[in-house]
């Protein structure tokens, strides 16, 4: 690790900010609002353990949802508190505040191992322009920073990025928590110097979200295994027809250039030969966004590599299930992100389901498989095989930005390890 992590801290009484990541799912039940899925809250349970077994009073901060600076209590931090309280065991403080008087008291009042959580950061419109006055009154509180907010590194907020600069200003020290120091491992260190081969599964929905990050692999893996929507893109390159398959015709050059880098430095790029396609059909239906839900008839195997006028591409075919899945089995290591098809529908599950069962197996025969978060980490919970992989990002945004080879403002900001 280039960066100081909670491990390397001497914080015993000192007053400890940490950015955590605490942007759960919030509900309402019999009057009150609870937490519906405290994952994250778990994940950072052994940061705050080791703080608490330190000796620092413990000032938590993070965000909730997308209050645009607005106080809207369905978004407030309270019912984080309490699950916090229930899990790690210890009571926690909740301020309804993240700045001012109020923080400043009860912070006076601290004692060793306490634990403060604050309001969320969100409230206020400043944290996400990262205001310096702003984040100046966050850490007025601050002797020491921490971040173990993976999800949020690769933005530039007062709370991930503008406090931690500010205290290292003052010369405090700024460090990694457990989480963000796991995160750093996997996705950095270990894809530095992977063990080969190195297999790349990259799926989802456009070529134009993942480029940068398709780029940089073909500089380091053996193989890498397109699917999902993005594989259309790739096949209208090769002058394929993609039907009503979603596709982005204004990155055909940018899918050609991917082609000749991959050729040019023999790593193999395997486009699907097969896929499951269906007819959409308009409903009357909208989503929750107010937008017209389609309906997919006639789901079925097309053995062509060009799609039907009037059909879309929703998945990938048997033929590509099995030439991917002897890919992977050949792995040492391997990184994944993206479903290989509209897997939130049961018709278009089953390639991506067959490619966690195949990263799942081949972990268990001695390779490493680390998933990129998001869409990837959602489909493996789904299938029970989360718990068989190497390691979960928890970060979507900030994994596939730390993919692309970009410094993360939040990582930036830490303090280097001499
Ligand atoms: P991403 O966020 O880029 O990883 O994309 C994930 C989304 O891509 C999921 O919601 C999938 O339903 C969608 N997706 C994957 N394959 C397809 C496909 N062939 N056609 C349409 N959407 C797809």
């Amino acid at each position: 690790m280039a960066k100081l992590t909670v491990r390397d801290l001497d914080v015993h009484g000192k007053r400890v900010f940490v950015r955590v990541d605490y942007n759960v799912p919030l509900e309402e039940k019999d009057g009150e609002m609870v937490v519906t899925d405290a994952t994250r809250i778990e994940a950072t349970l052994p940061t705050l353990r080791l703080l608490i077994e330190k000796g620092a009073k413990l000032i938590l901060a993070a965000h909730c949802g997308r209050p645009k600076g607005q106080r809207v209590p369905a978004m407030s931090l309270r019912p984080a508190a309490a699950k916090l309280a229930d899990l790690i065991g210890v009571p926690v403080n909740f301020v309804d505040d993240c700045i001012g008087e109020k923080v400043e008291k009860v912070v006076a009042n601290m004692v060793p191992g306490s634990i403060v959580l604050l309001e969320n950061v969100r409230f206020y419109a400043e944290e996400e322009k990262n205001d310096p006055g702003f984040a100046e009154k966050l850490a007025r509180v601050a002797e020491v920073y921490v971040n173990d907010a993976f999800g949020s590194a690769h933005r530039a907020h007062a709370s991930t990025e503008g406090v931690a600069r500010l205290v290292a200003r003052r010369g405090g020290q700024c460090a990694a928590g457990l989480l963000m120091e796991k995160e750093l491992q996997f996705l950095g260190d270990e894809l530095d110097n992977p063990a080969r081969p190195f297999v790349v599964i990259l799926g989802g929905a456009k070529v134009s979200d993942k480029i940068k990050v398709i780029d940089r692999l073909l500089e380091k893996a053996d193989a890498i295994l397109i699917g999902g929507a993005m594989a259309y893109t790739f096949r209208l390159a090769q002058g394929r027809k993609t039907g009503a398959s979603l596709v982005e015709p204004d990155k055909v050059d940018t899918a050609n250039a991917a082609l000749a880098k991959a050729k040019a430095r023999h790593v193999k790029f395997l486009l699907p030969t097969d896929d499951v396609i269906a007819e959409p059909v308009k409903t009357d239906k909208l989503d929750k966004k107010g937008k017209p839900i389609v309906e997919w008839q006639q789901a079925r195997t097309n053995a062509s590599p060009d799609v039907p006028e009037g059909a879309a591409g929703l998945d990938i075919g048997p033929a590509t299930v099995a030439a991917y899945a002897k890919a992977i089995a050949e792995a040492k290591t391997i990184l994944w992100n993206g479903p290989m098809g509209m897997f939130e529908n049961k018709q278009f599950a089953a390639g991506t389901n067959a490619v966690a069962k195949a990263v799942a197996e081949t972990t268990t025969k001695g390779a490493k498989s680390i998933i990129g978060g998001g869409d990837s980490v959602k489909a493996l919970n789904k299938s029970g095989l989360g718990g068989q992989v190497t390691f979960m990002s928890t970060g979507g945004g900030a994994s596939l930005e730390f993919l692309e080879g970009l410094e993360l403002p939040g990582v930036a900001a830490l303090t280097d390890r001499k």
